[in-house]
Protein backbone atom coordinates (compact mmCIF):
# COMPACT_ATOMS: atom_id res chain seq x y z
CA UNK A 1 0.00 0.00 0.00
CA UNK A 2 1.17 3.49 -0.95
CA UNK A 3 1.09 6.74 1.18
CA UNK A 4 -0.36 9.25 -1.11
CA UNK A 5 -0.93 13.06 -1.10
CA UNK A 6 -4.16 14.48 -2.72
CA UNK A 7 -5.09 17.91 -3.51
CA UNK A 8 -8.47 19.11 -4.77
CA UNK A 9 -10.90 16.78 -3.14
CA UNK A 10 -14.34 18.57 -4.80
CA UNK A 11 -17.11 16.53 -6.74
CA UNK A 12 -14.59 14.28 -8.25
CA UNK A 13 -11.72 14.68 -6.40
CA UNK A 14 -13.36 13.43 -2.75
CA UNK A 15 -14.96 10.09 -3.86
CA UNK A 16 -11.28 9.09 -5.74
CA UNK A 17 -9.35 10.30 -2.18
CA UNK A 18 -12.37 8.22 -0.37
CA UNK A 19 -11.68 4.90 -2.57
CA UNK A 20 -8.07 5.00 -1.99
CA UNK A 21 -8.75 5.37 1.79
CA UNK A 22 -11.36 2.39 1.15
CA UNK A 23 -8.64 0.40 -0.34
CA UNK A 24 -5.70 0.59 2.00
CA UNK A 25 -3.78 3.59 0.92
CA UNK A 26 -2.52 6.17 3.52
CA UNK A 27 -4.03 9.34 1.90
CA UNK A 28 -3.17 12.85 2.48
CA UNK A 29 -5.37 15.49 1.47
CA UNK A 30 -5.21 18.99 0.63
CA UNK A 31 -7.78 21.31 -0.81
CA UNK A 32 -8.93 25.21 -0.61
CA UNK A 33 -12.22 23.95 1.31
CA UNK A 34 -12.03 22.80 4.52
CA UNK A 35 -15.49 21.58 4.63
CA UNK A 36 -14.46 19.34 1.78
CA UNK A 37 -11.14 17.87 3.46
CA UNK A 38 -13.47 16.98 6.40
CA UNK A 39 -15.82 15.09 4.30
CA UNK A 40 -12.52 13.09 3.59
CA UNK A 41 -10.57 12.92 6.87
CA UNK A 42 -14.19 11.63 8.11
CA UNK A 43 -13.34 8.14 6.32
CA UNK A 44 -9.40 7.69 7.36
CA UNK A 45 -7.44 10.37 5.45
CA UNK A 46 -5.43 12.66 7.17
CA UNK A 47 -5.82 16.50 6.72
CA UNK A 48 -2.82 18.71 5.20
CA UNK A 49 -2.83 22.45 6.12
CA UNK A 50 -0.72 23.21 2.68
CA UNK A 51 0.09 22.13 -0.26
CA UNK A 52 3.69 21.92 1.13
CA UNK A 53 2.46 19.95 3.77
CA UNK A 54 0.60 17.38 1.51
CA UNK A 55 3.70 16.26 -0.68
CA UNK A 56 5.70 15.32 2.29
CA UNK A 57 6.82 11.79 2.35
CA UNK A 58 4.82 10.66 0.01
CA UNK A 59 5.09 7.75 -3.04
CA UNK A 60 2.21 9.64 -4.71
CA UNK A 61 1.01 12.74 -5.33
CA UNK A 62 -2.60 13.03 -7.35
CA UNK A 63 -4.16 16.15 -8.22
CA UNK A 64 -7.54 16.62 -9.30
CA UNK A 65 -8.33 20.47 -10.04
CA UNK A 66 -10.61 22.90 -12.13
CA UNK A 67 -8.31 24.45 -14.62
CA UNK A 68 -5.01 24.84 -16.49
CA UNK A 69 -4.03 27.72 -14.91
CA UNK A 70 -4.80 26.24 -11.15
CA UNK A 71 -2.85 23.29 -11.78
CA UNK A 72 0.25 25.48 -13.29
CA UNK A 73 0.25 28.20 -10.71
CA UNK A 74 0.28 25.36 -8.20
CA UNK A 75 3.00 23.41 -9.24
CA UNK A 76 4.89 25.93 -11.25
CA UNK A 77 4.25 29.92 -10.92
CA UNK A 78 3.01 30.69 -7.71
CA UNK A 79 3.04 27.84 -5.01
CA UNK A 80 5.83 26.53 -7.15
CA UNK A 81 5.42 23.12 -5.41
CA UNK A 82 7.70 20.70 -7.68
CA UNK A 83 10.29 22.61 -5.54
CA UNK A 84 9.30 20.96 -2.64
CA UNK A 85 8.41 17.64 -4.42
CA UNK A 86 10.75 14.52 -4.05
CA UNK A 87 12.42 13.05 -7.04
CA UNK A 88 10.89 9.54 -5.92
CA UNK A 89 7.22 11.01 -5.65
CA UNK A 90 4.91 9.98 -8.83
CA UNK A 91 2.91 13.09 -9.71
CA UNK A 92 -0.35 12.17 -11.44
CA UNK A 93 -2.30 15.06 -12.49
CA UNK A 94 -6.58 13.94 -12.95
CA UNK A 95 -7.36 17.41 -13.83
CA UNK A 96 -8.70 17.98 -17.19
CA UNK A 97 -6.67 20.47 -18.52
CA UNK A 98 -4.92 21.93 -22.26
CA UNK A 99 -2.73 19.01 -23.44
CA UNK A 100 -0.24 21.94 -23.53
CA UNK A 101 -0.64 22.75 -19.57
CA UNK A 102 0.31 18.55 -19.16
CA UNK A 103 3.28 19.23 -21.16
CA UNK A 104 4.26 22.53 -19.45
CA UNK A 105 4.52 20.54 -16.30
CA UNK A 106 6.24 17.11 -17.46
CA UNK A 107 8.75 19.43 -18.75
CA UNK A 108 8.95 21.67 -15.51
CA UNK A 109 8.88 18.26 -13.68
CA UNK A 110 11.78 16.77 -15.05
CA UNK A 111 13.88 19.53 -14.53
CA UNK A 112 13.86 18.48 -11.19
CA UNK A 113 13.84 14.69 -12.17
CA UNK A 114 10.25 14.36 -10.65
CA UNK A 115 7.75 12.07 -13.48
CA UNK A 116 4.48 12.92 -14.35
CA UNK A 117 1.38 11.58 -15.65
CA UNK A 118 -1.67 13.24 -17.09
CA UNK A 119 -4.63 11.20 -16.03
CA UNK A 120 -8.09 12.80 -16.86
CA UNK A 121 -11.14 10.99 -16.21
CA UNK A 122 -14.13 10.09 -17.30
CA UNK A 123 -17.11 8.64 -15.56
CA UNK A 124 -18.55 11.73 -13.49
CA UNK A 125 -19.18 11.48 -9.93
CA UNK A 126 -21.42 8.40 -10.63
CA UNK A 127 -18.50 6.79 -11.64
CA UNK A 128 -16.22 8.73 -9.36
CA UNK A 129 -18.15 7.51 -6.10
CA UNK A 130 -18.63 4.07 -7.60
CA UNK A 131 -14.73 3.99 -8.47
CA UNK A 132 -15.82 2.93 -11.79
CA UNK A 133 -13.86 5.56 -13.72
CA UNK A 134 -12.07 5.60 -17.07
CA UNK A 135 -8.18 6.89 -16.52
CA UNK A 136 -6.94 8.33 -19.58
CA UNK A 137 -3.29 8.33 -19.38
CA UNK A 138 -0.33 10.29 -20.86
CA UNK A 139 2.98 10.03 -20.22
CA UNK A 140 5.80 7.76 -20.05
CA UNK A 141 5.30 3.77 -20.70
CA UNK A 142 6.67 2.73 -17.30
CA UNK A 143 5.12 5.36 -15.31
CA UNK A 144 2.22 4.49 -16.57
CA UNK A 145 2.76 0.58 -15.64
CA UNK A 146 3.70 2.27 -11.50
CA UNK A 147 0.28 3.84 -11.26
CA UNK A 148 -1.85 1.57 -13.25
CA UNK A 149 -2.78 -0.41 -9.88
CA UNK A 150 -3.57 2.65 -7.78
CA UNK A 151 -6.06 4.42 -10.43
CA UNK A 152 -7.61 0.54 -10.97
CA UNK A 153 -8.83 1.59 -7.15
CA UNK A 154 -10.67 4.34 -8.61
CA UNK A 155 -11.73 2.90 -11.76
CA UNK A 156 -12.20 -0.25 -13.63
CA UNK A 157 -10.45 0.92 -17.19
CA UNK A 158 -7.14 2.55 -17.54
CA UNK A 159 -5.94 3.47 -20.88
CA UNK A 160 -2.44 4.79 -22.46
CA UNK A 161 -3.27 7.32 -24.67
CA UNK A 162 0.22 8.34 -25.79
CA UNK A 163 3.25 10.68 -24.41
CA UNK A 164 2.74 13.56 -21.85
CA UNK A 165 -0.34 15.83 -22.83
CA UNK A 166 -1.78 12.55 -25.20
CA UNK A 167 -4.31 11.68 -22.14
CA UNK A 168 -5.49 15.28 -22.54
CA UNK A 169 -6.09 14.90 -26.16
CA UNK A 170 -8.00 12.17 -26.13
CA UNK A 171 -10.32 13.47 -23.07
CA UNK A 172 -11.03 16.34 -24.71
CA UNK A 173 -12.20 14.68 -27.60
CA UNK A 174 -14.37 12.59 -25.56
CA UNK A 175 -15.79 15.34 -23.55
CA UNK A 176 -16.97 17.51 -26.80
CA UNK A 177 -18.46 13.79 -28.32
CA UNK A 178 -20.24 13.62 -24.77
CA UNK A 179 -21.72 17.74 -25.07
CA UNK A 180 -23.01 16.90 -28.46
CA UNK A 181 -25.18 13.95 -27.28
CA UNK A 182 -26.18 15.59 -23.93
CA UNK A 183 -27.70 18.54 -26.10
CA UNK A 184 -29.14 16.27 -28.69
CA UNK A 185 -30.68 13.78 -26.01
CA UNK A 186 -32.52 16.86 -24.36
CA UNK A 187 -33.78 18.06 -27.69
CA UNK A 188 -34.77 14.49 -28.65
CA UNK A 189 -36.84 14.35 -25.18
CA UNK A 190 -38.28 17.88 -25.31
CA UNK A 191 -39.49 17.23 -28.87
CA UNK A 192 -41.53 13.66 -27.68
CA UNK A 193 -42.74 15.47 -24.45
CA UNK A 194 -44.20 18.39 -26.69
CA UNK A 195 -45.85 16.24 -28.69
CA UNK A 196 -47.69 14.43 -25.51
CA UNK A 197 -45.18 11.66 -24.74
CA UNK A 198 -44.20 10.37 -21.34
CA UNK A 199 -40.05 11.19 -20.70
CA UNK A 200 -39.58 8.04 -19.17
CA UNK A 201 -41.42 5.69 -21.81
CA UNK A 202 -39.36 7.84 -24.80
CA UNK A 203 -36.32 7.20 -22.80
CA UNK A 204 -37.10 3.34 -22.35
CA UNK A 205 -37.83 3.41 -26.08
CA UNK A 206 -34.68 5.33 -27.22
CA UNK A 207 -32.24 3.15 -24.53
CA UNK A 208 -33.53 0.23 -26.80
CA UNK A 209 -32.93 2.04 -29.97
CA UNK A 210 -30.69 3.25 -32.36
CA UNK A 211 -30.03 6.68 -30.23
CA UNK A 212 -28.62 4.80 -27.10
CA UNK A 213 -26.16 6.89 -25.26
CA UNK A 214 -24.42 7.74 -22.37
CA UNK A 215 -26.55 10.40 -21.42
CA UNK A 216 -29.58 8.59 -21.84
CA UNK A 217 -28.02 5.66 -20.17
CA UNK A 218 -26.80 7.05 -17.07
CA UNK A 219 -27.84 10.49 -16.98
CA UNK A 220 -31.23 11.41 -18.54
CA UNK A 221 -31.20 14.97 -18.67
CA UNK A 222 -34.97 15.40 -18.11
CA UNK A 223 -36.62 15.57 -14.79
CA UNK A 224 -37.81 13.18 -12.84
CA UNK A 225 -36.83 9.96 -15.36
CA UNK A 226 -33.85 8.54 -13.45
CA UNK A 227 -33.22 8.47 -9.57
CA UNK A 228 -29.73 10.27 -8.36
CA UNK A 229 -28.91 11.97 -11.18
CA UNK A 230 -28.07 15.94 -11.01
CA UNK A 231 -31.71 16.38 -12.93
CA UNK A 232 -33.56 15.01 -10.16
CA UNK A 233 -32.06 17.19 -7.61
CA UNK A 234 -32.43 20.52 -9.32
CA UNK A 235 -29.42 19.96 -11.46
CA UNK A 236 -26.92 20.62 -7.91
CA UNK A 237 -23.74 18.28 -8.13
CA UNK A 238 -22.45 16.29 -11.35
CA UNK A 239 -20.64 18.17 -13.67
CA UNK A 240 -20.96 21.51 -13.83
CA UNK A 241 -21.77 23.98 -16.58
CA UNK A 242 -18.41 26.05 -16.57
CA UNK A 243 -16.20 22.63 -16.61
CA UNK A 244 -17.82 21.58 -19.90
CA UNK A 245 -17.24 25.12 -21.49
CA UNK A 246 -14.00 25.19 -20.21
CA UNK A 247 -13.16 20.99 -22.44
CA UNK A 248 -15.22 22.54 -25.14
CA UNK A 249 -12.96 25.75 -24.85
CA UNK A 250 -10.32 23.27 -24.77
CA UNK A 251 -11.57 21.41 -27.83
CA UNK A 252 -11.88 24.17 -29.95
CA UNK A 253 -8.18 25.47 -29.47
CA UNK A 254 -7.37 21.43 -30.39
CA UNK A 255 -9.46 21.82 -33.75
CA UNK A 256 -7.80 25.57 -34.17
CA UNK A 257 -4.63 24.21 -34.11
CA UNK A 258 -4.98 21.17 -36.33
CA UNK A 259 -7.57 22.74 -38.52
CA UNK A 260 -9.97 20.41 -37.76
CA UNK A 261 -13.77 20.23 -38.29
CA UNK A 262 -15.70 20.66 -35.91
CA UNK A 263 -19.43 21.73 -36.26
CA UNK A 264 -21.24 20.22 -34.19
CA UNK A 265 -18.34 20.63 -31.34
CA UNK A 266 -18.29 24.33 -31.91
CA UNK A 267 -21.86 24.71 -31.60
CA UNK A 268 -22.37 23.20 -28.22
CA UNK A 269 -20.15 25.62 -27.02
CA UNK A 270 -22.07 28.11 -28.00
CA UNK A 271 -25.12 26.53 -26.55
CA UNK A 272 -23.17 26.18 -23.59
CA UNK A 273 -21.64 29.82 -23.28
CA UNK A 274 -25.07 31.11 -23.96
CA UNK A 275 -26.55 28.61 -21.09
CA UNK A 276 -23.65 29.21 -18.90
CA UNK A 277 -24.07 33.27 -19.57
CA UNK A 278 -27.75 33.06 -18.41
CA UNK A 279 -26.90 31.83 -14.71
CA UNK A 280 -26.51 27.89 -15.02
CA UNK A 281 -22.74 28.10 -14.65
CA UNK A 282 -22.27 26.28 -11.27
CA UNK A 283 -25.49 23.57 -12.09
CA UNK A 284 -25.19 20.02 -14.07
CA UNK A 285 -24.30 19.94 -17.87
CA UNK A 286 -27.36 18.42 -18.45
CA UNK A 287 -29.50 21.44 -17.03
CA UNK A 288 -29.47 22.27 -20.93
CA UNK A 289 -32.68 20.73 -20.77
CA UNK A 290 -33.96 23.78 -19.80
CA UNK A 291 -32.97 25.51 -22.75
CA UNK A 292 -35.50 23.45 -24.79
CA UNK A 293 -38.60 24.51 -22.41
CA UNK A 294 -41.15 26.67 -23.38
CA UNK A 295 -41.46 29.60 -21.74
CA UNK A 296 -44.78 31.03 -21.39
CA UNK A 297 -45.83 34.34 -23.05
CA UNK A 298 -45.70 37.24 -20.36
P1 LIG B 1 -14.88 20.90 -8.19
O1 LIG B 1 -14.94 22.36 -8.39
O2 LIG B 1 -16.00 20.20 -7.51
O3 LIG B 1 -13.52 20.50 -7.40
C1 LIG B 1 -12.31 21.16 -7.57
C2 LIG B 1 -11.68 21.33 -6.20
O4 LIG B 1 -10.40 21.91 -6.33
C3 LIG B 1 -12.50 22.26 -5.29
O5 LIG B 1 -12.82 21.57 -4.10
C4 LIG B 1 -11.55 23.44 -5.03
O6 LIG B 1 -11.68 23.98 -3.73
C5 LIG B 1 -10.20 22.78 -5.23
N1 LIG B 1 -9.15 23.74 -5.56
C6 LIG B 1 -9.16 24.72 -6.48
N2 LIG B 1 -7.98 25.37 -6.52
C7 LIG B 1 -7.20 24.75 -5.59
C8 LIG B 1 -5.87 24.95 -5.13
N3 LIG B 1 -5.08 25.90 -5.66
N4 LIG B 1 -5.41 24.15 -4.16
C9 LIG B 1 -6.19 23.18 -3.62
N5 LIG B 1 -7.46 22.93 -4.00
C10 LIG B 1 -7.95 23.72 -4.97
O7 LIG B 1 -14.63 20.28 -9.64
P2 LIG B 1 -14.80 18.75 -10.09
O8 LIG B 1 -16.15 18.58 -10.70
O9 LIG B 1 -14.33 17.84 -9.01
O10 LIG B 1 -13.77 18.73 -11.32
C11 LIG B 1 -12.35 18.66 -11.12
C12 LIG B 1 -11.70 18.33 -12.45
O11 LIG B 1 -12.23 17.09 -12.93
C13 LIG B 1 -11.95 19.37 -13.55
O12 LIG B 1 -10.78 19.52 -14.29
C14 LIG B 1 -13.08 18.74 -14.37
O13 LIG B 1 -13.06 19.19 -15.71
C15 LIG B 1 -12.74 17.26 -14.25
N6 LIG B 1 -13.87 16.33 -14.40
C16 LIG B 1 -15.05 16.54 -13.76
C17 LIG B 1 -16.10 15.62 -13.93
C18 LIG B 1 -17.43 15.80 -13.23
O14 LIG B 1 -18.38 15.08 -13.58
N7 LIG B 1 -17.55 16.70 -12.26
C19 LIG B 1 -15.92 14.50 -14.73
C20 LIG B 1 -14.69 14.29 -15.34
C21 LIG B 1 -13.66 15.22 -15.17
Amino acid sequence: MATVGFIGVGNMGGPMAINLVNAGHQVKVYDLSPDLVDNVVKVGAVAAASPQEVVKDIDVLVSMLPSGKIVEDLYIHKERLLASISASTLVIDCSTIAPENAINLALAAKEKGIVTLDAPVSGGVGGAVAGTLTFIVGGEAQAFEQARPLLMNMGKNVFHAGDHGAGQTAKICNNMLLAVHMIGTAEALQLGVDNGLDPKVLSDIMLQSSGRNWSLELYNPFPGVMDSVPASNDYNGGFQVDLMNKDLGLALQAALKSQSATPMGTLAKSLYSQHGRQGWGKKDFSSIQTWFKKVLNK
